[in-house]
């Protein structure tokens, strides 16, 4: 085995790796970003060294800087993780020739599953069903679409290099076709430096089902059983789950054996996920399945597989590179109950998922049986724009799919996340869902129940900002009695602090608060039963449940169920912000980059027009007109990297 291990990766899956390496008593090699340098996982590796700039094109993505590390540092192997360099072929190579072993398969087995048209056709070979449509060389906008015509709406199209769920375009209509191709392959250039796409038929009731396969060096290829990954949005997981509801032995062992010839189709070795798309219309049948591609990588919903089969994958991964047999074959494998696994996302379901970022001023989990946490950050760190905003994995065992969807649901629950918005409502409120629950759903399920699950922008938070309200008041009227070294009988009350408030006679006040962001002019009462406070055109609901309060440096965040409201004492600063926002202006709404503007200044605009595209997370954000009217003003260029906020274009009224 080795004795040491350079990540070359960051967040959760760097922790998780150090944990695993740790326990086979290797010494742990951390690479980071400069935006990096107190993330958790440099932390708790034994060593760490910076290699570059926050932009992952500058750090993690450098593999020649990485290998400098890995000689001076003299690690035996490096681990890649999944993203960054890990489906990268000439890296692999690179470590090769550094004499450096890779922990992950061959360069040539990266290599042929690396473009998925070039993987499809090789597959097929092998007897692997695959989509049907168009996996070949030509590119031409109008051959495309002519082939989309042929393959017949709706269709797909998707980056060959693809990856994430990005440069993926569904079109149900020939007259979308040429826009979609564009901004696909527009996608696709920006996210994987190769803008090609093939073009496939969508599948009806999709199911992402797909199977963990493992490999040694000495000719042994096992899959680990099937994880369902159908619940996505924009292409990408959000919940998984392992088994696939619905899976029969019949279906289970023709998937397996499907995707054990495509990994021996490649001389595959350690630890890969043949995807499949299934037509969920019917059940799972043995014959209605379809070869997606292969990610040559550890996966990151692997902590599913390993729930129900008891195995530790990324111990395995160093065994098999290190040489060892696997040490069981198929026959020896069981599963053993249900897990599922939910990915907690700084991120805000009420607006559209944008990313959020900023400090975690509170990140608790709670501690329960068979209940998995990997976690990227801790409570005090901060969320940053640069790169995927996962906060944490979130994994429950159970006896049965309904006890492990119970368990979920209940640490979702008990986890507080105050700083950046979260999907943790949103991801209870999957886990909750009847028809998912019942096991009734494919890929398009989050889609159709967005504002069932909660992501939908919501009526003012009355009781929350009522809750924060008395807890500034509270806590003002603490500060001051303390500093005025005051003894206080019975609970505070603001009128005890004679300059921290203008009495009035009927003991009622203004109390100006900043309510996310927008001026609130709520009154505080007092009288015997205490402090109340009262908000114009928001009654404010009384006999409330709890709600927890987290406090910033700046005010407070109410926790009502996961869901966040800030609030603070009104500032006359933030008037400003107010007034520019009603004057038609037309912002980033995260950190990014402006890929594209649209529009010259003087041109007449209709209310809805596309104006520009900010790219942010490697994810395309479409920015419209906020009314028709005349653009006056262009304040940023294409290619621009512009921060939260930031002005962008100008609409004057008509
Ligand atoms: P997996 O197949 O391992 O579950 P995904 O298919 O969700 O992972 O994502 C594929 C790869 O894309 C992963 O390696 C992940 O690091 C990366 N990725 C996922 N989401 C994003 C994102 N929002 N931005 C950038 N990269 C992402
Ligand atoms: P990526 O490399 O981005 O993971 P995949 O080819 O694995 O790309 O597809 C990502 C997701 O898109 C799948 O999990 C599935 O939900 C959806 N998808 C892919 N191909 C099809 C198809 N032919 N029909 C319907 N949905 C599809
Ligand atoms: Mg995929």
């Amino acid at each position: 085995m080795f004795s040491s291990v350079l990540i070359a990766n960051r967040g959760e899956i760097a922790c998780r790796i150090i944990r695993t390496a740790r326990r086979l008593g290797m010494r742990t090699i951390a690479v980071h970003s400069e935006a990096d340098a107190d993330a958790l996982f440099v932390r708790e590796a034994d060593e760490a060294h910076l290699i570059g700039p926050a932009p992952a094109r500058e750090s993690y993505l450098v593999g020649a800087r990485i290998l400098e590390v890995a000689r001076e540092a003299g690690a035996d192997c490096i681990h890649p993780g999944y993203g960054f360099l890990s489906e990268n072929a000439e890296f692999a190579e690179a470590c090769a020739k550094a004499g450096v072993v890779f922990v992950g398969p061959p360069a040539s087995a990266i290599r042929a599953m690396g473009l998925k048209d070039a993987a499809k056709q090789l597959v097929e070979r092998a007897h692997v069903p695959v989509v049907p449509g168009y996996h070949g060389p030509k590119q031409d906008p109008a051959f495309l679409r002519e082939r989309a015509a042929n393959i017949g709406f709706p269709v797909l199209i998707k980056a060959v290099a693809g990856g994430g769920g990005k440069g993926m375009r569904r079109v149900d209509r020939l007259i979308d076709f040429e826009e979609a191709l564009q901004s696909a392959q527009r996608e696709a250039a920006n996210a994987f430096g190769d803008p090609r796409v093939l073009v496939e038929k969508y599948v009806r009731a999709p199911r992402h089902v797909e199977m963990q396969v493992f490999a040694d060096r000495h000719g042994n290829v096992v899959h680990l059983f099937e994880r369902d990954c159908s619940l996505q949005r924009r292409h990408q997981k959000v919940i998984e789950e392992a088994p696939a509801p619905g899976m029969t032995a019949e279906v289970r062992s023709a998937m397996g054996r499907a995707a054990v010839e495509a990994a021996r189709a490649v001389g595959y070795v350690g630890a890969g996920t043949v995807e499949f798309i299934a037509d969920g219309s019917n059940g799972l049948t043995p014959d209605g399945f379809f070869f997606m591609e292969m990610n040559t990588r550890l996966q990151v919903e692997h902590p599913v597989t390993e729930a129900i089969t008891g195995l530790d994958l990324v111990e395995l991964q160093f065994r098999v590179a290190a040489g060892e047999r696997l040490p069981f074959s198929q026959d020896d494998l069981n599963i053993e109950g249900h897990a599922v696994e939910a990915r907690l996302y700084a991120e805000d379901p009420e607006k559209g998922f944008l990313p959020s970022t900023g400090r975690l001023w509170a990140l608790r989990f709670p501690d329960a049986e068979r209940l998995r946490i990997d976690a990227g950050v801790a409570e005090g760190d901060a969320v940053t724009p640069f790169y995927d905003p996962m906060i944490a994995k979130v994994i429950a065992h159970g006896d049965t799919r309904e006890d492990a969807l119970e368990r979920l649901a209940t640490a979702l629950g008990e986890t507080i996340v105050a700083g950046p918005r979260s999907n943790v409502a949103f991801l209870k409120a999957l886990c909750e869902a009847p028809e998912f629950r019942a096991g009734h759903f494919d890929t398009g399920f989050i889609d159709r129940n967005l504002e069932a699950l909660g992501a939908a922008p919501k009526p003012f938070p009355a009781a929350a900002a009522a809750a924060g309200a008395l807890a500034l008041v509270a806590r003002q009227t603490e500060r001051s009695l303390a500093s005025a070294g005051v003894a206080r009988r019975g609970p505070a009350s603001p009128w005890d602090v004679a300059d921290a408030f203008q009495l009035s006679g009927e003991r009622r006040i203004g109390l100006p608060l900043t309510v996310e962001g927008e001026r609130v002019d709520a009154t505080l009462g007092w009288d015997e039963e205490g402090p109340s406070v009262e908000i114009p055109g928001h009654p404010v609901p009384v006999g409330q449940h709890e709600l927890s309060i987290v406090e910033t440096d700046e005010g407070l965040i109410v926790l009502d169920a996961g869901r966040q409201t800030s609030v603070r004492l009104y500032d006359a600063l933030d008037h400003a912000a107010d007034e520019v926002d009603a004057g038609g202006v037309v912002k980033a709404p995260m950190h990014g980059k402006v890929v594209a503007i649209f529009v010259t200044e003087g041109e007449v605009v209709e209310k809805g027009q596309r104006l520009a595209v900010v790219e942010a997370m490697k994810m395309e954000h479409a920015l419209v007109a906020p009314r028709a009217g005349t653009v006056i003003e262009i304040a940023a260029e294409a290619g621009q990297q512009v921060p939260e906020g930031a002005k962008l274009v100008v609409v004057e009224e008509a």
